[in-house]
């Protein structure tokens, strides 16, 4: 049986939060001596710690209620609150399939926690027969699934999640950087349904923000008081939060730029198609190619040195590339420094 409260560390379900000026006295009305902020300037004040404006255009969005969102300085935020919300250091565990996303096992390092890794199959989608033995692990609190996966493209099948979900009772996070170029519908359907899932997503990718790093969460409102709790009292500044608002509030830029990079993943994937030294393109839901060459290494360096930039992924799939979509003029400039390898 899933027990939220025998999954959170102790001293973070005894944890008596930090309660900031900006959150005692909510209007904005009035003039303010509560905070030691300068009365000069035009960033002079606190942001709202909640970021309330921001979640109600999330929730109008999506469709998902306030209490069930949490907004975080990126989605590589959220994950070092979730094994800091979780995970007792040294002692309790995660589990994640690879190859994906580096940031599990980084996060996981910072606050000593072991990742147990198990290997995706040939077409990287999980081995549900190794994967059932593991979801017994002693400590295990927290599972990570990337879907679409980073670097490998692929969604993973929506019945083998719900296996997951169905089986463990510990908190499964469906991280969803990619979902909005993706053919499979989000997970979020199903937060009513299990209380034990968190589906992480950001503005990094579709929404074009990634330098205003605003990554999100929706959960069950007793998980997103828990991450408010542990998180840094201004996570978000004003600036982000205002850039992610503007953002929400113009969709028809998001759909149109959106409409462009699918269109052109479908020429490039054609063109790419034709080049002898790509053996072979892995299929992807999301809004780059993984690519397999003879020598990862060998052609990574001759794109570079005609200023190509694309992610050498050799150490975690053999001469594998990662290639993200550009625009129109950025895809010819890959495609013509391809034909001169
Ligand atoms: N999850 C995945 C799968 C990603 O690929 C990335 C960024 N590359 C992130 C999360 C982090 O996103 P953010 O910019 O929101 O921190």
């Amino acid at each position: 049986m899933f027990n939220l409260k025998t999954l959170v560390r102790q001293n973070i379900l005894a944890l008596q939060p930090y309660s900031s000026a900006r959150n005692e006295f909510k209007g904005n009305d009035g003039v303010f001596f509560d905070a030691n902020e300068n009365p000069f300037g035009n960033l002079n004040r606190y942001p709202d710690s909640y970021q309330k404006e921001l979640k109600e255009e999330l929730s109008n969005y999506k469709d998902i209620p306030v209490k069930n969102i949490f907004t975080g300085n990126g989605s590589d935020e959220i994950i070092d609150l979730l094994y800091r919300v979780f995970c007792n250091p040294g002692k309790d565990k995660a589990l994640t399939f690879t190859p994906t996303f580096g940031m599990y096992q980084v996060a996981a390092d910072i606050n000593d926690i072991e990742l147990v890794k198990l290997q995706l199959n040939d077409d990287f989608q999980i081995n549900t027969k190794t994967l059932i033995p593991n979801l017994s692990t002693d400590g295990l609190k927290l599972i990570f699934i990337c879907s679409p996966n980073n670097p490998t493209g692929n969604s993973f099948q929506e019945k083998d999640l719900e296996s997951i979900l169905k089986t463990f009772n510990g908190i499964i996070v469906i991280d969803e950087a990619y979902i909005d170029f993706s053919k499979t519908a989000s997970f979020a359907k199903y937060l009513e349904a299990y209380p034990n899932l968190i589906v992480m997503q950001t503005m990094s990718k579709a929404w074009a923000l990634a330098s205003a790093r605003i990554g999100i969460a929706f959960a069950s409102e007793e998980i997103i008081q828990l991450l408010n709790n542990v998180k840094m009292p201004y996570n978000m500044s004003s600036l982000n939060q205002k850039a992610a608002i503007d953002a929400l509030q113009n969709k028809a830029i998001f759909e149109s730029n959106k409409k462009v990079i699918l269109e052109e993943k479908e020429k490039l994937k054609l063109q790419l198609e034709t080049f002898h030294v790509i053996k072979k393109i892995y299929p992807s839901d999301a809004n780059f190619f993984l690519i397999e060459v003879a020598d990862a290494n060998n052609t990574y360096q001759k794109l570079v040195d005609q200023k190509v930039i694309t992610r050498n992924r050799n150490s975690l799939v053999k001469n594998s590339i990662r290639i993200t979509v550009g625009t129109p003029s950025e895809n010819k400039q890959l495609l013509n420094a391809l034909k001169n390898i």
